[in-house]
């Protein structure tokens, strides 16, 4: 079965075809022929995944989902959460992302955040959700060069190490991306089964 997936960020691409490996076709937006930067302009990241995959679903009429991601940071009631892209600017600039987020925890002892995923898939004009979420704490300083965005101050629980050092093999088994991915696999292998 041939999918697309509605984005432009190619560590999400990367990431998604290792965890799919052969059981489906993953296409690209470049794929497809759409080459605009889709819009994300809703308050959560429920709208924001709804909005990419709508877009592109009512475009060109073929099965696609869109997946919107946020950090949500207890002691700061949830932010960045929805716009953590652009915490520190339009700039989307993930260090200085990451040092505003340091500088706004420096005097908090509550330092427990989740990365929480929402991946809406849309197919004959009917949309599905699901999300997934990694608890963990936020570090005092960057460690690591792997993976993107926050990953080098985020520490998932049960390890001592952030998502910036440890291996894509293992953030990949436990990230929340993976666990939305994992639950929108599901359905659509028993969707299949059903239909077999
Ligand atoms: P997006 O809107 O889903 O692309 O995610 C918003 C922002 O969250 C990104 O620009 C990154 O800064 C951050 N982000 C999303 N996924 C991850 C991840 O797996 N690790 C670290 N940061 C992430």
């Amino acid at each position: 079965m041939k999918i697309c997936f509605a984005t432009n960020n190619q560590n999400k691409l990367k990431e998604i075809s290792e965890i799919l490996g052969d059981q489906f076709e993953l296409l690209s937006l470049e794929s497809i022929g759409c080459f605009e930067e889709l819009e994300e302009t809703k308050d959560t990241l429920e709208g924001n995944s709804l909005q990419k995959a709508a877009y592109v679903h009512a475009k060109f009429n073929i099965p696609v989902f869109a997946d919107d991601t946020g950090l949500e940071v207890n002691s700061l009631n949830g932010a960045p959460g929805v716009y953590s892209a652009r915490y520190a600017g339009p700039e989307r600039d993930s260090f200085n992302n990451m040092q505003k987020l340091l500088t706004a925890l420096e005097d908090k002892t509550d330092r427990s955040a989740r990365f929480r995923t929402v991946i809406t898939y849309m197919e004959n004009g009917q949309s599905f959700q699901f999300e997934g979420i990694v608890e963990g704490e936020i570090i005092k300083n960057m460690e690591g060069e792997g993976g993107f965005g926050y990953d080098p101050i985020f520490t998932p629980k049960g390890y001592d190490q952030t998502f910036g050092e440890l291996s894509s093999e293992i953030k990949n088994q436990i990230s929340h991306r993976k666990r939305a991915f994992d639950k929108l696999i599901n359905f659509l292998k028993t969707k299949e089964s059903k239909s077999a």
